[in-house]
């Protein structure tokens, strides 16, 4: 499933982005932005990053996808 997937490693990120990337999400469950993340995970998938974790509020998979401007 996951061969595509390249890891990468978030904690690499300064402090800085690794907070934004937490605060600034999008839950899909709850439909609502920035309720933040926890277990972020980073890789890339089809030349595009993704950071994936879990919503503070229901656990749910969020998933921040990075555009070029962001790298
Ligand atoms: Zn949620």
């Amino acid at each position: 499933m996951h061969e595509d997937r390249v890891e990468r490693d978030f904690s690499a990120r300064s402090e800085e982005e690794q907070q934004a990337f937490l605060q600034e999400t999008w839950c899909d469950n709850c439909q609502e932005a920035n309720l933040g993340m926890k277990n972020p995970r980073e890789y890339l998938y089809k030349g595009v990053i993704f950071i994936e974790g879990e919503c503070n509020r229901c656990a749910s998979v969020v998933l921040t996808e990075l555009t070029d401007d962001d790298f």
